[in-house]
């Protein structure tokens, strides 16, 4: 039972507690705590004992920590011999709250530390900063004492270090100020969070474009920071390609044969699936209108989860034709079955292109691919804003928070408690949580509001010395980007979707005309910029986003490249394009994913920027043309 944590005892520093006493301990505690109602969160913690000596050598104690409290638990000499050994809880103290936060932690708070390095809270958080101080404390004493370990030292001091990195000084005070008062630390995550918009210089768009830059992609904090996962450990780029095409030449000879028949049609715009350009338009024709199906079903079937995870192929073709049917629902011009096909073929793009799939798991695979096929199911077609202006029934369920997004993925799950949908129906407990909690972190990071929070927490996270990318993080971030990627493709495919989104922008329009709301933004279909608004979009959404997405990938993945270049040299070549949020000429070494979406956007801006100028000038010439309209004789 004694889990973690080093073990200081009474009379002897080596085994005078058994086991059974130490399972005596756990047991007591346990009992306690739930009849003390201040303990009852420990029910079914793991906790962790320390034995602790006291000055005058008569009294033996235990400190014992559980769910963030400190339990000193007495042992007197005489007490042991007169009561067969029983014990009784002496103190109970709130080790987050007071051990960990103290500045001059005591000899028992140290006594009772578990220097455990898995379970810490995020390095940018102010619980960090108290948490590292103690653990220096007591790696400090335990040196003096020649009582460490150097794998325990090397872990807390990289922890340690790692926290020091998350915080600055405050460099906007005043220098003097500086001097006379001790400096302000900011967490670097924190330090710009009011400034959201910082990137858009005032006079860079149109006020109408700028509002509705700020309406649709910023609000405040409100997320909690979730623990940063594991360091991942890296298979290499030549293993990654070489399972990517394994899994493709197995999977795509199964999916001929004993799964579900595809079209010869399908068959062959599928052959263009790895592209990023793919034309989804083309798949949705070749399907008869059904691209989610044979899409989702491919995918699916590539990276190996039907087998993996023991999807009845009927079950799975059932699920992708309820939520193909989800999608057209409300005969959207743009959030509809292609949207989330679309959405979908992105992902498996930046999946099997960068090598991410074999950063993830197969879990967190499966995740990623339900969730951007889910990510609009049932979408109404009007935005949030409209939800909580109009005060939707769906607002009203959700608070007006991120409403169509919870509708999105509540709705999915809801499916699947249908036994005939559920393709969910042979993964353990366990894999059942990770999948859903997955699926909730992404598709609720498609909320736009949350798109500059979201960008920022990643620049911050990846400036860091040795940045540690949590998985759910990676792949909300890929799905948010593959969300809003259309301006990063081909120009024909790009300005179809863009034509789509207006169409239902303005369709929104006439609903709030008719209700007596204000327009939304750029949903009054007599006055928006519809060329500077994609600028805008581009300029300051989408090409931020690629560039942190790109940096993020590359960070995640370099290690695997390099591994790959030790170990073999048949990696592919990668290409050496440009982009990113960082100043790459300093390590022209380092690793680079490819980049097809910087042509794409420099293209599509361009052609917007030419469009935006004809637009000025036509609005010119009609506004000279009003101007010089003679009086008419009546006035
Ligand atoms: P989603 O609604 O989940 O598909 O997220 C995509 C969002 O990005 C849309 O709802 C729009 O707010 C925004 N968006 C995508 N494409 C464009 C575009 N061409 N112009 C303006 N906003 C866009
Ligand atoms: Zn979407």
């Amino acid at each position: 039972m004694m889990r973690r944590g080093k073990v200081l005892l009474e009379g002897s520093r080596q085994g005078s507690v058994d086991g059974k006493t130490n399972v005596a301990n756990d047991k007591e505690l346990v009992h306690k705590c739930h009849s003390d109602p201040g303990g009852g969160r420990a029910l079914g913690a793991a906790p962790r004992t320390h034995r602790h000596r006291s000055a005058s050598g008569a009294t033996r104690k235990c400190v014992l920590t559980l769910d963030g409290y400190s339990y000193v638990i007495g042992q007197h000499g005489s007490l042991i011999e007169n009561q067969q050994g029983a014990l009784t809880i002496v103190r109970r103290s709130s080790s987050r709250s007071k051990a960990e936060s103290c500045p001059t932690p005591t000899d028992e708070q140290l006594d009772s530390l578990d220097l455990d390095t898995e379970h810490l809270p995020a390095v940018d958080t102010p619980d960090a900063c108290d948490k590292a101080a103690l653990r220096l404390r007591y790696l400090l004493r335990q040196l003096n004492r020649g009582e460490i370990s150097a794998e325990t030292l090397q872990k807390n001091l990289q922890y340690a270090a790692k926290v020091l990195e998350a915080v600055y000084i405050d460099e906007t005070k005043p220098a003097v100020a500086r001097q006379q008062s001790a400096p302000t630390l900011v967490f670097r995550r924190l330090a710009d969070e009011d400034d959201e918009l910082s990137e858009v210089q005032p006079d860079a768009v149109p006020p109408e474009v700028r509002e509705w830059l700020a309406s649709t992609f910023t609000r405040q904090l409100a997320t909690a920071k979730r623990k940063s996962d594991e360091k991942p450990k890296f298979r290499s780029v030549a293993h990654a390609i070489r399972a990517g095409i394994f899994v493709d030449r197995i999977y795509r000879r199964v999916t001929s044969t004993a799964l579900m028949q595809f079209p010869q049609d399908v068959i062959r715009v599928l052959k263009t699936l790895d592209e990023w350009s793919f034309d989804v338009f083309a798949l949705h024709e070749a399907s008869g209108g059904a691209p989610v199906k044979y899409l989702g079903y491919e995918l699916l079937n590539r990276y190996g989860m039907i087998h993996k995870f023991k999807v009845p192929p009927t079950t799975l073709e059932n699920f992708l034709n309820r939520i193909e049917e989800g999608y057209c629902k409300f005969h959207n011009p743009y959030h509809n079955n292609l949207h989330a096909a679309d959405v979908a073929q992105t992902v498996h793009y930046m999946l099997c292109q960068t090598g991410l799939m074999n950063w993830l798991s197969d879990l967190e695979i499966f995740a990623t691919l339900v969730a951007a096929v889910v990510h609009d199911y049932e979408h109404t077609g009007t935005t949030n804003n409209f939800h909580v202006m109009s005060g939707s029934d769906t607002a009203l369920l959700y608070n007006d928070r991120a409403v169509l997004e919870n509708h999105h993925i509540s709705a999915a799950f809801r499916l699947m408690r249908d036994e005939e949908c559920n393709l969910l129906q042979n993964l353990s407990r366990e894999e059942f949580r990770e999948f859903r909690t997955l699926v909730i972190d992404m598709v609720l990071a498609t909320d736009m509001s949350f798109h500059f929070q979201q960008l920022k927490n990643m620049r911050s996270l990846l400036s860091l010395a040795e940045p540690t990318v949590d998985k759910s993080k990676a792949a909300s971030l890929i799905l948010h980007c593959c969300d809003i990627s259309h301006p990063a493709k081909r120009w024909d495919l790009h300005h179809r979707w863009t034509m789509s989104l207006l169409d239902e922008f303005f369709l929104q329009g006439d609903k709030e005309r008719d209700l007596g709301l204000p327009f939304s933004p750029l949903c009054d279909r007599n006055n928006t910029l519809v060329a500077e608004s994609q600028i805008g979009f581009i300029e300051f959404i989408v090409e931020p986003s690629m560039g942190v997405c790109a940096d993020m990938l590359e960070c995640i993945l370099g290690p695997l490249h390099s591994s790959s270049k030790n170990s073999t040299s048949s990696a592919e070549p990668i290409n050496e394009e440009s982009t990113g949020t960082k100043d790459r000429n300093e390590n022209s070494s380092k690793f680079k994913i490819r980049k097809p979406w910087v042509a794409c956007l420099s293209d599509n801006k361009k052609i917007w920027k030419e469009q935006a100028a004809k637009d000025a000038e036509a609005r010119a010439k009609q506004e000279e043309e009003n101007n010089s309209v003679p009086p008419t004789t009546e006035e």
